[in-house]
């Protein structure tokens, strides 16, 4: 078992570090939110006064925090934990952030001896509190051979991915969230044409479904109200994930793209469309409410 730091104990990373906790592992523990803290010290974690502090002792630092800007500042700035961590030290950050930063700081940590990996999530709250998160990682084949015992306490471990070297991570997660949000506004159109022609959209949903058009969406997050029970669409588009989030994730996705002079065409539309239905006052709602959109125009 080993001695962890966790910084960042927010709707995700608070349900992560209980499961840690529940592993058997030592977990000291710095938000800079009194009430997110104590959750995680009501759970079996110590508190720690900052980040440095939460780290002093440990074999493994992980964070998970809302950006790249967050990241930089708690790795890289004035009392950065670079500066004060031990050689050795295995650092996972599952933040989602741009790949950018991320290969900044592993580059930064790795002149001090520090394996830093990008590890960010796929799954959202529920899979941090039932420890079936996915990870995809970027950084050195030994760094996620250490990283993965400790992954296993908070994911799936049939989901736990080496994407590649440093960065790696968070392009598959900019890759992953802009083909959902595509796929998510297609099945829409999809759905709302066949609608708009008198067909049921459950039953357009089956047919899709058995046919070449099938996809995550309409498998199970169907964004049609009451085709699925218990999906954001049927409960007034409460969220699961928030249109929000979505628009960071493709605003990530569009960097990286023209990062690498790709044409991305479909990525931008897909994050004007999102920036359009956030602006209407949608952003804490469902990515699925895209629907309302489609239905309208
Ligand atoms: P959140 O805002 O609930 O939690 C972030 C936490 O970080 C907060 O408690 C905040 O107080 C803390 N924090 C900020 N700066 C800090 C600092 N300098 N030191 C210590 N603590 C600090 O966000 P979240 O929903 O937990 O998301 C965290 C990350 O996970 C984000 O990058 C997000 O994009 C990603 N993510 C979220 C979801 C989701 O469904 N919520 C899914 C996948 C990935």
């Amino acid at each position: 078992m080993a001695v962890i730091g966790f910084i960042g104990l927010g709707n995700m990373g608070g349900p992560m570090a209980k499961n840690l906790l529940k592993s058997g592992h030592t977990v000291y523990a710095f938000d800079l939110s009194q009430a997110a803290l104590d959750e995680v010290v009501n759970a079996g974690g110590v508190a720690a006064s900052d980040a440095a502090e939460a780290c002093e002792q440990a074999e493994v630092v992980i964070s998970m925090l809302p950006a790249g800007k967050h990241v930089q500042s708690v790795y890289q700035g004035e009392d950065g934990l670079l500066a004060q961590l031990a050689e050795g030290v295995l650092v996972l950050d599952a933040s989602t952030i741009d790949a950018g930063t991320a290969r900044e700081v592993a580059s930064a940590a790795a002149e001090r001896g520090i394996d830093f990996m990008d590890t960010p999530v796929s799954g959202g709250v529920a899979a941090a509190q039932a420890g079936t998160l996915a990870f995809m990682c970027g950084g050195s084949a030994e760094a996620f051979a250490r990283a993965r015992p400790i992954l296993e306490a908070m994911g799936n471990g049939e989901k736990i991915f080496h994407a590649g070297p440093a960065g790696a991570g968070q392009v598959a997660k900019a890759a992953n969230n802009m083909l959902l949000a595509i796929h998510m506004i297609g099945t829409c159109e999809a759905l709302s044409m066949g609608a708009a022609h008198g067909l049921e959209p459950a039953v357009l949903s089956d047919i899709m479904k058995a046919s070449s058009g099938n996809n995550w969406s309409l498998q199970v997050y169907n964004p049609w109200p009451d085709v699925m029970p218990d999906v954001p669409s049927s409960k007034d588009y409460q969220p699961g994930f928030m249109v929000d989030l979505m628009v960071k994730d493709l605003g990530l996705a569009n960097k990286v793209a023209d990062d690498a002079d790709i044409k991305n065409t479909m990525g931008k539309l897909a994050l004007s469309l999102y920036q359009d239905h956030q602006e209407q006052g949608n952003g804490q709602r469902d990515f699925s409410s895209i629907l309302e959109q489609i239905r309208e125009t």
